[in-house]
């Protein structure tokens, strides 16, 4: 049996590859290494779509005209490199639904931190200006689903590096990089410059027509940028300083988006979600949206009313006077440090988990600044004990029930208790969400 095309894995993006191509007429295989989870597979029984599992028959991938690559596979899987030596065409599920957008507009949004707050925000914004628009990509559906099953004039997309590769011609007519700084290293051998490379494969194939929104307080956007130049339009982003061209920028209290020359601001007391690191995201998401030409209004209203996201700077309850701020998603120092920076309560703070070599003295000033005591919430918090020991008491707990218990002995009325980890949480949890539930619950059960 050939196969046109074969899908190797079987996630999200994989089955809204399969979902895609079988509706175009594509006579589609899915194989998977892993075990297809119910809910997919379901999905392909109903579609009458072919797939295996815990294996993958060679015949039928390297007999197919093209493959698409399901961005967890990583590129020394040993089928990859049957692929690449047979020159089978390899591509990504952003890169194959993108044949089938049609007219539709995409604004694609990529970065260290702050992708999910930025993506949710432009998309409310254009959802309350009445925009036909869908959220794509790592939240929502995957864009070949949302293609297949309910199309839209606007895709707001949310991505990671990994999503950058083996694209060959996907343009986005707005791309955003919020930031970059040092992440998931061991993807990109452990080169710094590759992961930003990675990151700016966004712009790869923009044109001059299109818009490449860049950060300019971030070094290494600012530095690749020196020495790479780009066809799109580049609208920065930045708190340094006042721009004299269209972007976004502070004037004392008020944050100004310009666009054709023409400033609009909103007071920063205005925005919803607070911190510094809000403030970069309000204004990479209220800059692509004047781009794309949505109301000043629609803007203003959603930046004043949006309410925060689950696991990201989450407001969990207040307990005699003692708030509980949920942050799980923080599962890096760049990410704590912004939280913390946002804190304007003395703070106990619940930090650990697996520690992608953090070097806590990134942080230190803030912790001797705004924090009371450290919670370890992980199995090994050496590194921690060692950093913090002789600036502040460092206890170590194992649960969620042991940590809300321990930090809200630490705190007193009018304290804050945050939850911000700056590590993955793979040694008591299944994934960050679940480590966020836990603590709404012990929070709920104080
Ligand atoms: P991502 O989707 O890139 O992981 P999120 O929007 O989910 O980012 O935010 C994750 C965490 O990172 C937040 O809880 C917050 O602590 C921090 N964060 C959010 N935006 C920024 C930013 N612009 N710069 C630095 N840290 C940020």
């Amino acid at each position: 049996m050939k196969y046109e095309l074969v899908i190797l894995g079987s996630g999200e993006s994989g089955t809204g590859a399969a979902l895609l191509a079988k509706q175009r007429g594509i006579a589609v295989f899915v194989s998977d290494m892993g075990v297809i989870p119910e809910k997919y597979k379901r999905e392909l029984d109903s579609n009458q779509i072919p797939y295996e599992e815990s294996k993958h028959t060679e015949d039928f991938i390297l007999g197919a005209k093209e493959i698409i690559k399901s961005p967890g596979i990583p590129e020394k899987a040993p089928m990859i490199k049957k692929i690449r030596a047979n020159n089978i065409p390899l591509m990504s599920e952003i890169e194959f639904a993108y044949r089938y957008k049609g007219e539709s507009k995409i604004v694609c949004i990529t970065g260290s931190n702050g992708k999910t707050t930025t993506t949710t925000l432009t998309y409310e914004i254009f959802k309350h200006a009445g925009y036909d628009v869908s959220v794509v990509g790592n939240i929502g559906y995957s864009f070949a689903r949302q293609i297949a099953i309910q199309p839209t004039a606007w895709y707001i997309m949310e991505i990671s590096s990994f999503q950058l590769d083996d694209l060959f011609t996907f343009r986005p007519d707005i791309a955003v990089i919020t930031n970059i700084t040092p992440d998931h290293l061991d993807r990109y051998e452990y080169d710094f410059n590759l992961y930003v490379k990675a990151k700016f494969n966004i712009a790869k194939f923009q044109t001059a027509n299109d818009f490449l929104i860049i950060c300019k307080d971030d070094k290494a956007s600012i530095q690749y940028l020196e020495t790479n130049k780009q066809n799109p339009k580049i609208l920065f982003f930045t708190m340094n300083e006042q721009l004299n061209t269209d972007g976004a920028y502070m004037n004392q209290n008020e944050l100004i988006l310009r666009t054709n020359g023409e400033p609009f601001s909103i007071s920063i007391n205005d925005l919803s979600l607070k911190g510094k690191h809000n403030q970069y995201n309000s204004m990479a998401a209220g800059i692509s949206s004047r781009v794309a030409e949505v109301r000043n209004e629609s803007i203003r209203e959603c930046l004043k009313n949006f309410k925060s996201i689950e696991h990201r700077m989450e407001p969990v309850a207040s307990i005699r006077g003692v708030e509980f701020i949920n942050d799980s998603k923080a599962t890096n120092l760049n990410s704590v440090w912004y939280a913390l920076e946002s804190m304007k309560k003395p703070t106990v703070l619940i930090l650990g988990g697996v520690d992608k070599g953090n070097d806590y003295s990134e942080i230190a000033d803030l912790i001797k600044e705004k924090v009371k005591a450290i919670v370890c919430l992980g199995i090994d918090n050496t590194a921690i004990h060692t950093a913090f020991d002789s600036m502040v008491p460092v206890v170590d707990t194992n649960s969620t029930d042991e940590a809300v218990r321990k930090a809200y002995e630490f705190a007193s009325n009018g304290d804050c208790v945050l939850l911000s980890p700056a590590c993955a949480s793979f040694d008591l949890f299944k994934n960050y969400e679940d480590r966020g539930e836990q603590f709404k619950n012990s929070v709920r059960a104080l």
